[in-house]
């Protein structure tokens, strides 16, 4: 276990403000996605409807360039619909929020901020006292076993610890959903398995929803309750899988017949689809 040891206190604090009963429901609902128009038009995305509910944990799992990116983005509200809507909580997304913690493969730090300050920055902007915002910067760096680096700068930190600040600094604001784009990609194997595993960890401690890309089927397979598979450009989702895993997940459960079985549906699916992209590219 990567997280550090949470004292009650932190427990209730993390609690009352992070895991609100019932919220984090995200409704994807007819979106299209087109960029530029006229001749040179993209259909990034189409006609895609998805409903996820408060808590779980889903995966977007496709090939590369399929739109998930896209996707996830029109949920974060940094793309508009060309078509259709998304509702978070049954509001709908016109822009990035707080509310939506979004976690990138590039390490997004402020990099002349300390660990702390860029996780404070959060609670700092919504209006909490300097007092207040110690106090949560402390609780979310002890959950994440970072406490020994408050003071540290990010780049002093290998990838895999500027990734736990970045997840820190997005629950910090106490969002509804927690967004992560590839968030693991350009870690080594062994540095992954510990993120999954510490994410897991997060993730039940909070019950907050998560909606995440990746392009590893493993790494869909470990992590999530459901798996939506993306079609080739256009991309929409064409398969949705459910994960049948008991949890805790432990990686030894990559091998067992269910993980198996589900591992070949998905990448016969997905070399379809790549094949199909690559077919496209070279017509
Ligand atoms: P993925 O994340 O699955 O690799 P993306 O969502 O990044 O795929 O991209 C899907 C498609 O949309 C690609 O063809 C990409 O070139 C195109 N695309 C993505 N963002 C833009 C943009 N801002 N402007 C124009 N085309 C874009
Ligand atoms: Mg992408």
């Amino acid at each position: 276990m990567v997280a550090g040891v949470v004292s009650m206190q932190e427990k209730s604090l993390l609690k009352v403000r992070a895991a609100q009963e019932g919220q984090g429901r995200i409704e994807i609902d007819g979106v299209s996605i087109v960029f530029g128009s006229g001749a040179t038009a993209t259909t990034a995305v189409q006609e895609t409807s998805v409903s996820i509910s408060p808590g779980e944990f889903v995966c977007i799992l496709g090939p590369s360039g399929c739109g998930k990116s896209t996707l996830l983005n029109s949920v974060a509200g940094y793309v508009t619909p060309s078509s259709g809507r998304v509702l978070v909580d049954d509001e709908l997304v016109t822009e990035p929020g707080p509310d939506r913690g979004m976690v990138f493969q590039q390490y997004s730090l402020f990099p002349w901020k300390t660990v702390h300050q860029n996780i404070a920055f959060g609670p700092r902007r919504a209006g909490y006292t300097k007092t207040e915002c110690g106090a949560i910067a402390n609780t979310f760096l002890s959950m994440i076993g970072l406490s020994k680096i408050a003071d540290s700068y990010p780049g002093e930190l290998s990838g895999g610890m500027q990734q736990r600040v970045g997840i820190a600094r997005a629950l910090a604001n106490y969002p509804r959903v927690l967004l992560m784009d590839e968030p693991f990609g350009a870690l080594d194997a062994q540095t992954r398995l510990m993120m999954q595993e510490s994410l897991l960890s997060i993730w039940s401690e909070f019950g907050i929803t998560v909606l995440f890309v990746t392009h590893d089927v493993d790494e869909a397979i470990f992590l999530a309750d459901r798996i939506l598979i993306m079609s080739a450009s256009p991309g929409s989702v064409i398969a949705d899988l459910k994960v049948g895993l008991e949890r805790p997940r432990l990686p030894e459960m990559a091998t067992a017949p269910e993980a198996v079985e589900l591992k070949k549906k998905c990448l016969a699916s997905i070399r379809a689809q790549s094949l199909k992209a690559f077919e496209e590219v070279r017509r």
